[in-house]
């Protein structure tokens, strides 16, 4: 554990830092079973989005024919659950292609600066509802890279959703940063922190696999269904990166990513 002021470990608690990687060169389902399951599991996520989408867009032009405002707010209760039903589904069809190595990158040239300030547009309303702190603090010289950024802005939202989600008072900070890697390359390293509930110890080594929540009973007071940090520490594993987490209960968490980036000044991206 790297101990810094923020989080100082202290006697009576427990912290811990975990790295959610796995660099083998494998596609994570590597027996005939696992294969089996997650090709079974994309197969189903497939069919059932269909008639998703079928429900929620005939329960949106249900709302806009004239219905009294109790059927209306019913009508709005299938369009809100279809949503997220919708969501459940296509994040576990991500994951069986991921598991199966079917998901390929679509690397752009890209300005983590930009993307830093779309994604605070996007989660400082929802910091400010609890709150809390939004702090953002971007490297002003960071240069533009070569990335997929439609799946790293993927990996920072589930990160700084479950932060607003697991934190009740104090800050959620995102730091954006990079360090040389090598002539054509940049080590771009993205940081999540904030002052909530933290994780215990024992539980940070599971923390990166699918449906691991912390709390699994029932009556656990966050909803969720343990996806977002097993999907992410995949899509990051995709992208080349690592992620870890430094965290102490009652104090808070730090998720840390490094990924490494072309850098979008050599020859091919100029
Ligand atoms: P969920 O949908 O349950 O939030 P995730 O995969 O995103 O699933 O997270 C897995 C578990 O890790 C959560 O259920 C929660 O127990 C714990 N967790 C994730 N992020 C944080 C955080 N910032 N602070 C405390 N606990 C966290």
């Amino acid at each position: 554990m790297r101990r810094s002021t923020q989080y100082r470990k202290r006697d009576n608690r427990k912290s811990g830092t975990i790295n959610g990687n796995n660099h083998s060169d494998q596609p994570l389902a590597t027996d005939t079973v696992a294969q089996a399951k997650s090709a079974f599991i994309a197969n189903i996520s497939h069919e059932v989005r269909t008639p998703m989408n079928a429900i929620i867009g005939f329960a949106q032009m249900l709302k806009s024919s004239g219905l009294n405002e109790q059927q209306s707010d019913y009508v709005d209760v299938i369009i809100d659950s279809g949503k997220k039903l919708l969501l459940i589904i296509s994040n576990l069809l991500d994951i069986s292609n991921l598991q199966l190595g079917k998901t390929g990158l679509n690397p752009r040239p890209c300005h983590l600066d930009v993307l830093a300030d779309k994604l605070w547009q996007q989660f400082r309303p929802l910091i400010l509802a609890k709150n809390l702190k939004p702090i953002l603090e971007c490297a002003t010289d960071i240069p533009e890279v070569v990335i997929d950024s439609e799946k790293l802005e993927r990996v920072l939202g589930y990160i700084i959703s479950n932060a607003i989600k697991y934190t009740n008072h104090g800050h959620i900070t995102y730091r954006v940063s990079y360090k040389p890697y090598n002539e054509k390359s940049t080590m771009i390293c993205m940081e999540i922190a904030d002052s909530g509930i933290g994780i215990p110890e024992d539980r940070l080594p599971h923390i990166f696999e699918v449906f691991e929540q912390v709390d699994n009973s029932i009556t656990r007071p966050y909803s969720g269904m343990g996806i977002g940090l097993g999907l992410s520490s995949q899509i990051v594993n995709l992208l080349g990166g690592k992620i870890k987490v430094l965290s102490t209960v009652g104090e808070g968490s730090r998720f840390i990513l490094e990924i490494p980036a072309l850098l979008a000044s050599t020859d091919r991206y100029k």
